[in-house]
């Protein structure tokens, strides 16, 4: 590892200052879990680290008036873990306590998870899934973005250098009757291989109003299927195998393909069967 300067700003706005003084040299460091592991295999040379650990409104989780959860970037996966949070919002402690091992979950972020955009984390593939939005401070000021529009490939984002991803905003309970999340890896502390959710809004008489199926960690960012509210949970998942490399015949391609149909058939049959949680 190369050797750095480490800054612990006590405010967001420090923190923006200190990435803007230092420019392309500087990085933001949160949990550590993905960029020490970079920093060690020399992928990455920063010189300058800014903490996020000192700015303590930043692992907060709130609600907003109109019933947004508002998740703090550096909140852990632990603290995530161990929040009562109502209705279907819980799928985020589900899904942050069921990954990786203790020691990730305890120094993990969320916004971590999201400004590195590995297409096999779980935390992106959610926040695509149920379309959250996420908040970004910078020298330039605030902006709001959808998570889907966030993730731009493997590794890259929409952040900028001198930005700092600073909550990630989950809609409303009533947005969503169901939310399930599913994950295929080989062992445990595995990274999935691929993952599937589904959201669904009911209308009055209880049928589908709305359903949002998303897949990651089959391509470089999450994808949300064009599948109709009344579509059965079989015919989501054929939908979701045939836009995924159809054509292709390889053994390794065929597989994650069918990983791909079992996951959506069983996210979407489960979010149908669900009562509503709000
Ligand atoms: C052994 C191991 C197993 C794992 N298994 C899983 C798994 O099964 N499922 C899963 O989903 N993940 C898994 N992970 C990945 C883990 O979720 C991420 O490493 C972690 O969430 C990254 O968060 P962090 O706070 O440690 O980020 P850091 O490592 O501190 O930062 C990651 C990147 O994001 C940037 N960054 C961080 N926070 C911000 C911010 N707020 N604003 C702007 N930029 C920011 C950093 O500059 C860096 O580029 C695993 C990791 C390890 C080490």
């Amino acid at each position: 590892m190369r050797p750095f300067t480490w800054l612990a700003p006590d405010t967001t706005e420090e923190a923006v200052a200190l990435l803007r003084e230092h420019g392309t040299g500087a990085r933001v460091i949160a949990g550590g879990q993905s960029l020490l592991l970079a920093m060690k295999e020399r992928t990455v040379g920063p010189s300058h680290l800014v903490s996020l650990g000192g700015i303590t409104g930043l692992a907060r989780v709130t609600t907003e008036p109109d019933g947004a959860l508002v998740v703090g970037a550096a909140t852990t996966y632990a603290a995530l873990t161990r929040a009562a949070l109502p209705g279907w919002h819980g799928v985020l402690s589900d899904v942050a306590g069921d990954l990786a091992d203790r020691p990730v979950r305890n120094r993990g972020t969320i916004g971590g998870a999201l400004c590195a955009a590995d297409p096999r984390f779980d935390v992106p593939a959610l926040a695509v899934g149920v379309d959250a939005v996420l908040r970004i401070s910078g020298a330039a000021g605030d902006r709001t973005l959808p998570a889907a529009e966030f993730l731009r490939g493997n590794g890259i984002t929409a952040i900028g250098p001198d930005e700092i991803l600073t909550a990630v905003v989950l809609p409303p309970l009533p947005a969503w009757d169901a939310v399930v999340f599913e994950k295929f890896r080989h062992r445990v502390f595995d990274a999935a291989i691929v993952s599937a959710t589904c959201a669904l809004r009911r209308a009055c008489d209880g049928t589908p109003a709305a359903v949002r199926v998303t897949v990651a960690g089959a391509t470089a960012t999450p994808v949300v299927l064009d599948v109709d509210a009344a579509a059965t949970a079989a015919d989501a998942a054929d939908l979701a195998a045939a836009s995924f490399h159809p054509d292709a015949t390889d053994e390794p391609t065929r597989y994650r393909r069918e990983l791909v149909r079992t996951l959506v058939r069983r996210t979407v049959d489960r979010a149908h069967t669900q009562q509503g949680s709000a």
